[in-house]
């Protein structure tokens, strides 16, 4: 089943290759490859008859408590922390309703026996999360599938086989399970390539909080490494290089050796506070969707949850949570980042984030423009009031700041607002204790909201901006779409206008105004938001250390120079020109550090109307 390469049969010496993919935990590492190459589970498609089903449920339900055990063998090898929630979360799964009831309707039903059973569900959920464009839903796809390798290894009574890679090799894998990463650790591992994976995935999150180099998304990669072949892994650039040159070693080794001092200069940095050179504070705090990254967000010093996306509680079930769920999250959330404020932001589905466990309705022509977010939460009062109560619960806990998405006007944050009181008269109705302040606000996603973010400021405790969705919208630019990505462009003057807009209306009406999209995560854009008045950001965790140690190099007064010559900008070109000039040469370091940060200007005249695409 676990089909690690054997030793390779002699061949021709084959040539020096590099690919691209993403490099999702910085850091450079050289070593022999270690192959694992799991993509092929044998599935036995049998039939079975109808007196057998119970048999064959039997067998499954022992699957499940044997996938279980291992789980928690593994568990208990490994010390407390980040890890072991990642197995716990994977153990969870394992216990999911969707999951068992669905595999025993295929037996049951359809006669068919347990592994196949066990396929056909994995399948399912799989192309739900695959339909989903958000990477971070995509990522859990993988998931899934190793939780019905698993099952399925189980049930023709094997167990998965740890992977052992010796000291020093580079693991090169098309995917990763939480397993097989948790036992990895940066001393036996110089990095890890895989075909597949995003940067939220376990492995992306793993080698990030172990600090090993990782590049995921490396198409064809497996055909092209054999175990020993000597690769290095660029988790800065996004590159692997598998039969290095001579050259390409030497210029890694002078690489690493300034890359680690780098590391250890900013990581002594994690508990002071991100103070600007002249004295100004800038709250950095993390992005989260799931349990487990909490530590490692934690460890990198964040101060807070800016933004909680909680549509993963939603995804891969047939109900939607509970008011004791949503309750029971975020007040462990709350106890967890004591005394910070955690911002749980209600369910933003629909469109290009589809779960069964909430009616969608009908297919729509245009979804990004449809039913989602904060209109379908008014469509779907039941599971929308479940989640406010669950939330208003919690807020006796600590600092709940609850968050509204992609609010257009101030009659959806009027609808939303009012469900929100009327939860709370539920909950007093009920007897049950529950905050009666709870600070309530908007994410500014929408070029209406942030054209009228004045109007807005008057109803709220704080305005969230979520450029990745303004940007989509303001550019008429689908986020997920290839062919248009080459304009989406965070530097254009439409956009860097919109979020000066919203800082002056949250400056005007004393309402704090944060920003919580990609561009929060990029050092390129570090001065330029705080120049045009943001003072917190919120962003993936492991982004904070680089980010932190700009800002407290920095003062505001050049800060905003900048942010000053950006907006006189006529193009996104110019704009952009300017700060890769500026940034480039004041912290190059710290731009090469990010992972995926393209530093490259391009040739192209000042005021270019427009880029030349290249095929
Ligand atoms: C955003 O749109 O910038 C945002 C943070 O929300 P999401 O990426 O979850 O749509
Ligand atoms: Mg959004």
């Amino acid at each position: 089943m676990i089909d690690e390469r054997d030793k390779p049969e002699p061949r021709e010496p084959r040539e020096p290759l590099e690919r691209r993919g993403r490099g999702v935990s910085p850091g450079l590492g050289i070593g022999p490859a270690y192959v694992v190459d799991r993509r092929e589970v044998n599935i036995p498609h049998t039939l079975i008859e109808r007196d057998d089903v119970e048999e064959e449920l039997k067998r499954f339900r022992a699957a499940l408590r044997g996938a279980q055990d291992q789980l928690e063998a593994v568990k208990g090898r490994l010390p407390q922390g980040e890890h072991r929630q990642i197995l716990k979360a994977q153990q969870m799964m394992l216990r999911d309703p969707g999951l068992i009831q669905r595999t025993e309707t295929w037996i049951r039903e359809e006669l068919i026996g347990a592994e196949w059973a066990v396929s056909k569900t994995v399948d399912e959920i799989r192309a739900k999360l695959a339909e989903v464009g958000d990477e971070y839903f995509q990522a859990r796809q993988y998931d899934v599938a190793f939780l019905g390798e698993r099952l399925i290894t189980t049930l023709g009574g094997e167990e998965k086989d740890a992977i052992n890679p010796p000291a020093g090799a580079v693991i090169v894998a098309h995917d990763l399970s939480p397993a097989d990463t948790s036992q990895l650790s940066q001393a036996q591992v110089a990095g890890i390539i895989t075909e597949e994976g995003g940067t939220t995935s376990h492995t992306a999150i793993i080698a990030r909080a172990l600090r090993i180099p990782a590049v995921v998304g490396v198409a064809d990669l497996l055909s092209a490494v054999d175990t020993g072949d000597l690769v290095i892994v660029d988790g800065v650039h996004g590159l692997a290089h598998v039969r290095p040159t001579p050259e390409q070693i030497a210029a890694l080794e002078v690489e690493v050796e300034r890359y680690e001092a780098f590391e250890l200069e900013i990581a002594k940095e994690h508990a002071l506070p991100a103070q600007t050179d002249d004295g100004e504070n800038i709250r950095l705090r993390a992005n989260l969707a799931l349990d487990d990254e909490n530590e490692v967000a934690r460890g990198f010093g964040a101060e807070g949850v800016g933004l909680y996306r909680t549509e993963f509680m939603f995804m891969n079930r047939d109900e939607a949570p509970s008011d004791e769920e949503h309750y029971r999250m975020a007040k462990a959330l709350l106890q967890r980042w004591a005394p910070h404020p955690v911002r749980v932001r209600t369910f933003d589905l629909g469109s290009d984030k589809q779960c069964r466990s909430l009616d969608m309705g009908e297919a729509e022509h245009n979804p990004a423009m449809g039913l989602r977010s904060m209109r379908l939460a008014l469509r779907r009062p039941e599971q929308f009031l479940a989640q406010l109560r669950g939330l208003l619960r919690a807020g006796l806990h600590g600092p709940l700041q609850i968050m509204l998405p992609l609010v257009s006007g101030l009659e959806e944050l009027a609808a939303g607002r009012a469900a929100i009181d009327e939860a709370r008269a539920q909950l007093r109705e009920l007897g049950l204790p529950h905050a009666d302040e709870v600070s309530v606000g908007v994410m500014i996603e929408v070029p209406s909201a942030a054209i009228t973010a004045d109007l807005m400021a008057r109803h709220v405790d704080f305005m969230s901006i979520g450029t990745n969705d303004l940007i989509q919208y303001t550019l008429a630019i689908d986020r997920d779409n290839d062919e248009v990505n080459y304009l989406y462009e965070p530097l254009h003057p439409a956009i860097l206008r919109l979020i000066k807009t919203v800082c002056d209306a949250g400056d005007r009406h004393r309402v704090p105004v944060s920003l919580c999209g990609e561009m929060a995560a990029d050092p390129r854009y570090t001065w330029v938001l705080v120049g045009l008045g943001l003072r917190e950001l919120s962003m993936q965790a492991s982004a904070i250390p680089v980010v932190k140690n700009i800002i407290r190099a920095s003062t505001l007064d050049e800060m905003e120079a900048l942010a000053a010559a950006v907006l006189a900008c006529d193009t996104a070109a110019d704009a952009r020109r300017l700060v890769i000039q500026e940034m480039g040469e004041r912290f190059p370091e710290h731009l090469q550090h990010a992972a995926g940060v393209d530093i490259d200007i391009e040739d192209e005249p000042i005021s270019s109307v427009g880029r030349v695409v290249r095929e």
